[in-house]
């Protein structure tokens, strides 16, 4: 096995970097560049030096942690230097030298997975912590860390185990066929463990707006002041950043923090190209943007009378998940109500003097609330995770339909099998190995 090596902290300038080795040499590189008393767990300052010529690189605090107590499972070698580009070059050449490699991306992990530290789960739920950005997303994402998923998952697969358990047996011994009462009561359970499986899977509608921001869009005919709204509900908020296409600076689309929620805000201003009303281009640009959102905000000016494009807008829209926006309150011509518009009340705003605002974002975070995102539980905030739960639910659907039509015992114990592989690659936990010695263990079978 390989040293591995690689800056842990960002790259550029700052009062520390942290430079990680993990592998059968990292203490022993630690030593050749001037550590001379390997104290456990204890960090030891240390003037570290280029063994070729002497140079003295920088005077770090270097901390060693023995295999297997370490974050990989290996010898792990922690160096805090200062935080020069230079000084962290010049320190992990110099490992190289002494034999370590760059460690591939998520390498680190990758040896913790690998030497049973963390489950699969967990390795994934280290990626999304690094990359949450909302309080939401942390704490989702810490929820997983601590194996909430693989323990919410755990009596999911102790019945699966018990039941094919049980029908492996009765496999076994031909001249026993299990009774009907006993077939019932496997498949009763099974519909437990399956409704449990659906239900966990259900989360991932709220999970996903979590991890990936929910899509909000602004339409409404020109000059309604869709992007003074968008301005100003983004102007209020902290701006935050993400990876997903379209929501930088330079298009309609700004990502923002919403009570700890991430929100995508997009503004179709731009799409129309015409003054007045809504025109073909305009109309299947502004309709792609609204199937993509998760909310769509349908701008009217309620100083004005409602024009003939407002009411195609609000035609074209009532049956998608909308909020109705009467703006301009501030204006002498702000009628407070315009009659029905829809079940719900529209919400009146005033984009220049901000007006009506916190009443807008809290009809949008209501409307994530709907999606269950405040039920405080466990989400899946993961799609190969939902996936999976899908997969699962799937075939143990077929294997309690095999059930009722009395099927024989294989055609049950496929689906089942297949169940337990799908809810094993979740964390990666599961084998065959691992039923082989349930079942050898359960049964004494003594062949
Ligand atoms: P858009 O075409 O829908 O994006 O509309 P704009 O945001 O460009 O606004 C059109 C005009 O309405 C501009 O002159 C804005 O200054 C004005 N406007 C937007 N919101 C308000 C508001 O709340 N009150 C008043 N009085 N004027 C507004």
């Amino acid at each position: 096995m390989s040293t591995i090596v690689a800056l842990s902290t960002p790259m550029g300038r700052g009062a520390l970097a942290v430079i990680r080795l993990s592998g059968p040499d990292s203490i022993a590189i630690a030593q050749r560049m001037g550590l001379s008393e390997v104290e456990d767990r204890k960090a030891t300052l240390t003037t570290l030096t280029r063994p070729t010529d002497r140079e003295v690189l920088d005077q770090v605090l270097l901390t060693c942690f023995r295999a297997p107590h370490s974050l990989t499972g290996e010898d792990v070698v922690e160096i805090s230097c200062h935080g020069s580009p230079a000084v962290v070059r010049s320190i992990i050449d110099t490992t190289l030298e002494l034999g370590a490699v760059l460690a591939g991306p998520g390498e680190f992990t990758l040896r913790a997975l690998s030497n049973g530290k963390i489950n699969l789960a967990q390795a994934e739920a280290i990626r999304d912590l690094i990359a949450a950005q909302t309080d939401a997303a942390v704490k989702q994402a810490s929820r997983q860390l601590n194996g909430e998923l693989s323990v919410a998952l755990g009596p999911f697969n102790e019945k699966l185990i018990e039941a094919i358990v049980v029908l492996e047996s009765a496999l076994e011994f031909v001249e026993d066929d299990l009774p009907a009462p006993r077939i019932q009561q496997i498949e009763q359970e099974l519909a437990i463990v399956s409704a449990g499986v659906e239900r966990l899977a259900k989360t991932f509608a709220a999970g996903r707006l979590l991890q990936e921001g929910i899509k909000v869009t602004i339409t409404g005919r020109s000059n309604v002041g869709k992007s003074s709204l968008f301005n100003s509900l983004i102007e209020r908020e902290r701006a935050i950043v993400t990876d997903i296409p379209g929501t930088t600076r330079d298009t309609l689309s700004e990502a923002i923090d919403l009570e700890g929620i991430p929100v995508i805000l997009t503004d179709t201003a731009g799409l129309r190209e015409t003054t007045d009303g809504i025109e073909t281009l305009g109309i299947e640009r502004t309709r792609r943007a609204i199937g993509d959102s998760d909310l769509v905000l349908v701008v009217l000016d309620g100083s004005t009378e409602l024009g003939p494009s407002d009411h195609d807008l609000l035609g074209e829209t009532e049956h998608t998940r909308r909020l109705v926006v009467r703006n301009k309150s501030d204006l002498p011509g702000f009628a407070a109500s315009s009659g029905c518009m829809g079940a719900r009340q529209p919400i009146n705003v005033s984009a220049r003097t901000g007006e009506g605002l916190t009443t807008l974002r809290s009809a949008i975070l209501a409307s994530l609330h709907n999606n269950g995102v405040e039920d405080g539980g466990l989400l899946i905030t993961n799609a190969r995770h939902y996936d999976l739960l899908c997969n699962t639910q799937r075939e143990l659907e077929a294997a309690r339909s095999a059930l009722r039509e009395g099927h024989s015992e294989e055609l049950v114990l496929a689906p089942l099998h297949n169940a337990l592989r799908f809810l094993g690659q979740i964390t990666g936990e599961t084998t065959t190995e691992d039923i082989l010695s349930e079942i050898f263990a359960t049964f004494c079978i003594g062949k």
